[in-house]
């Protein structure tokens, strides 16, 4: 990446109401069949010419072309039974009522390989792919059949590299794994979480990234949050681990977040994604706000490996808040690159 602070956003942003009922997170689609296929296609086109236009260098779908970051996903596997619904804990945290695990999981083609291919005859820009990472899969079903956590995403992160091999192949820059479990099972990540990420980027010559936040501002995960006390250091329990990683990207959650920033020392070389944009709150960040986010975070993070960022997706805001908040990214971006570049 040839630009200093490239910006770029976690990844969803808000879908149109005539695709989704909009400011509703995981909305269901309101068209079918060939309509549907268009019209995601059209969602995307508007959602990247949003993304051009507030300045975002590193573009996305916007993930217009799902309703949920993991499901659909898992959706387009064979192995998984989506009428056989058990209700099961979410990262410790909230109870959905999720598909079953019924037999030995395949991917039999790929899922998102299309729309990446219109996403990137759309724009020259890096374009960027999120993929769900391999222990958020298995935290997001139910399983019949392997009857262990650690098998399960072995199995998924085999399937990952088979989508992230064609999604490199379509001219994706750079795939990301959205791990918000990471932020929960420190002792899993450890043994053997960053290993199954590890194998899903297997091979892989374009950049990867993993997105670790502490979730969209929906009401079970602010609760949370208030139970997190004063200061947040998840992150410190993988950090470690990660930074030994193949990894070449860790995007984190920095703005109005309790993280210490000073934790991000524990990864120095890696790139970091600064999300200095709050996914909570409808109040848009000044560029200043933004400016002082990456500040902070630039005493622990090379210059060259700082990519201004959102904390988490934007889907549930109002697409005028999600506009103003990505022209805040990019205004306070630029900022702080021409006290960069004048120093
Ligand atoms: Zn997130």
């Amino acid at each position: 990446m040839k630009t200093l602070l490239p910006t770029s956003t976690a990844g969803s942003l808000p879908k149109p109401s005539w695709l989704a009922e909009p400011e509703v997170l995981w909305s269901p689609w309101k068209l079918e069949g060939e309509a549907l296929v268009s019209g995601k296609h059209d969602a995307l086109r508007v959602s990247l010419q949003e993304q051009e236009f507030s300045g975002v260098d590193i573009v996305s779908d916007g993930e217009q072309t799902r309703q949920h970051f993991v499901t659909t996903f898992i959706e387009h596997l064979d192995g998984v039974d989506f009428e056989k619904r058990e209700t099961v804990r979410i990262r410790n945290r909230y109870d959905a009522s999720v598909p079953t695990v019924v037999g030995p999981v395949s991917r039999q083609k790929s899922v998102f390989v299309e729309d990446a291919k219109f996403l990137r005859s759309q724009t020259d820009k890096p374009i960027k792919w999120a993929l769900p990472g391999p222990m958020t899969m298995i935290d997001t079903l139910y399983d019949a059949h392997y009857q262990s956590r650690e098998k399960l995403a072995w199995e998924f992160a085999k399937i990952l590299n088979q989508e992230a091999k064609e999604l490199e192949a379509a001219g994706v820059d750079i795939i990301q794994f959205d791990e918000p479990a990471f932020n929960v099972f420190f002792e899993e990540v450890n043994a053997w979480g960053i290993a199954c990420l590890e194998r899903a980027i297997e091979g892989l010559k374009c950049e990867t990234a993993v997105h670790i936040c502490y979730g969209y501002g929906i009401k079970a995960n602010t609760d949370w949050k208030k139970t997190l006390g004063s200061e947040w250091r998840q992150y410190e329990e993988v950090f470690p681990k990660l930074k030994q990683s193949n990894i070449d990207i860790i995007s984190l959650e920095c703005h109005n977040s309790r993280v210490p920033i000073e934790l991000l020392e524990l990864v120095r070389g890696k790139k970091i994604m600064v999300g200095a944009i709050d996914v909570a709150t409808n109040t848009i960040e000044t560029p200043e706000e933004v400016a002082d986010t990456l500040r902070k975070a630039l005493k622990y993070v090379d210059a060259d490996k700082l990519y201004p960022c959102t904390n988490c997706g934007l889907a549930p805001l109002s697409r005028s808040v999600a506009r103003d908040k990505l022209s805040a990214l990019s205004a306070g971006a630029e900022i702080v690159r021409k006290e960069l570049l004048t120093q």
